[in-house]
């Protein structure tokens, strides 16, 4: 029997304590269980959650994706093949009829779609992450993925008064395991030199468990960064990279850094930066609209420019970017776009261009460990899944421990 017999959904909390949305399918008398995390700097095109008013309170918006999942979704798709992911998908897109799935809700969609997917991976006697490469069909082997570890929280996601979002710290080993350790190492390295030049109280976490410390410029969080790395030992192992989320601090024509940029100004200081910090990559570091100031980056540089509020993993952004040179790397968040089919065709895209993929989370997470076999099933060898702390992120952490020693 491989046929969904039933779908049931409830409210769950995620990482910052809002509601959010976990559904589960039933075949062969076992429940499949997934959940949808949600984001504080969300890009315009993302597809639609259900939610009130971009806050979501108990009661409301997730209850109403509850709902859509267990009136419309669960009719739509019971005694339908659980292995059949595109089919699946499709008459949910169907259904819902909207660019956004904003009527049946972005988040009631997903949660079903990767429930279903762990539903077929387990009729196929597959890990979800082999079962996740078949989906995805082309050739391109498992891989493990090198963590980028964000441990400096700016932006939406922490107190401070720094505007850029993430600083990722990017240990270059061979194996995963290595990798999570040196990441590990450093991050309680820089806890102790934050509190050493701020204080104690300075060494809080923000959204993603990376410190907010009480920096105000990307020059300063850099040498934290830096300097951390050096004592621990791993400098010339341990790259490092951001994530601008420029989109939050751009308004009218400008960039409100400590002093007003514009395009052209940003452009030439990220060049320093890339400098004078070795920088290998650089995420959304324009704002979401402006392909062109992307493409000049790309072109002066040699890093890793990656779109995430600006491609919003839409395969139609993604085809613009590739047209106009924007981006080297799509950053892949499935709850941008609201079903693992379209992900899946978004990962092929960006693979034909020549692009390179990261696995993302999201600032606001759940215990799910999807993302973990997710970034091993497309071969796409990077993650970004927060800092080496906190349960929603660690569990993702410790998901690709373990398929590391199972591929070994
Ligand atoms: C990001 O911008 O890459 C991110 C993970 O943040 P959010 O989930 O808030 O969009
Ligand atoms: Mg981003």
């Amino acid at each position: 029997m491989r046929v969904i017999q039933s779908i049931r959904a409830r409210e769950i909390l995620d990482s910052r304590g809002n509601p959010t949305i976990e559904a589960e399918v039933l075949v062969n008398k076992v429940w499949y269980r997934a959940s949808v995390p949600s984001g504080a700097s969300t890009g315009r095109h993302e597809a639609l959650e259900l939610r009130d008013g971009g806050k979501r309170y108990w009661g409301k918006g997730v209850r109403k994706a509850v709902i859509q999942v267990e009136k419309i979704i669960a009719p739509l798709l019971i005694g339908k093949d659980c292995r059949r992911q595109a089919e699946i998908d499709y008459l949910m897109i169907k259904k819902d009829g909207t660019h956004t799935k904003s009527k049946l809700g972005a988040n009631a969609v997903l949660a079903v779609s990767l429930a279903c997917a762990r539903a077929g991976g387990a009729m196929h006697q597959q890990p979800l992450y082999s079962y996740i490469h078949q989906l995805l069909g082309i050739q391109k082997h498992l891989a493990l993925p090198q963590p980028y570890f964000n441990v400096i929280n700016g932006g939406k996601h922490a107190e401070n008064d720094l505007p850029f979002q993430e600083f990722f710290i990017v240990p270059r080993v061979k194996t995963f395991a290595e990798a999570l350790r040196m990441g590990s190492e450093t991050y309680q390295v820089l806890k102790k030199v934050i509190e050493k030049k701020y204080g104690k109280l300075a060494a809080n976490v923000g959204d993603e468990g990376g410190f907010a410390p009480p920096v105000k410029s990307a020059e300063e969080a850099l040498i934290l960064l830096r300097d951390s790395i050096k004592a621990a030992g791993y400098q010339g192992k341990i790259e490092i990279g951001m994530d601008c989320a420029a989109s939050e601090f751009y308004h009218k024509g400008y960039y409100s850094l400590l002093k007003k940029m514009t395009p052209p100004e940003l452009l030439n200081y990220y060049l320093k930066l890339i400098t004078t910090y070795s920088l290998v990559s650089l995420e959304d570091p324009f704002e979401q609209e402006d392909f062109s100031s992307f493409a000049k980056l790309t072109q002066k540089s040699s890093i890793q420019v990656v779109g995430d509020d600006l491609l919003c993993t839409n395969v139609e952004r993604i085809k613009r970017a590739i047209a106009a040179k924007s981006c080297t790397c799509l950053l892949l968040k499935v709850n941008q776009i609201g079903t693992l089919t379209e992900a899946l065709d978004a990962v092929r895209v960006a693979y034909q261009a020549g692009w390179k993929v990261m696995v993302s989370h999201r600032s606001g997470e759940t215990e799910d460990t999807f993302i973990a076999d997710l970034a091993v099933g497309i071969g796409c060898g990077m993650i970004k899944a927060g800092a080496p702390c906190r349960g929603e992120r660690t569990v993702k952490y410790n998901q690709l421990l373990r398929i590391e020693e199972e591929l070994k």
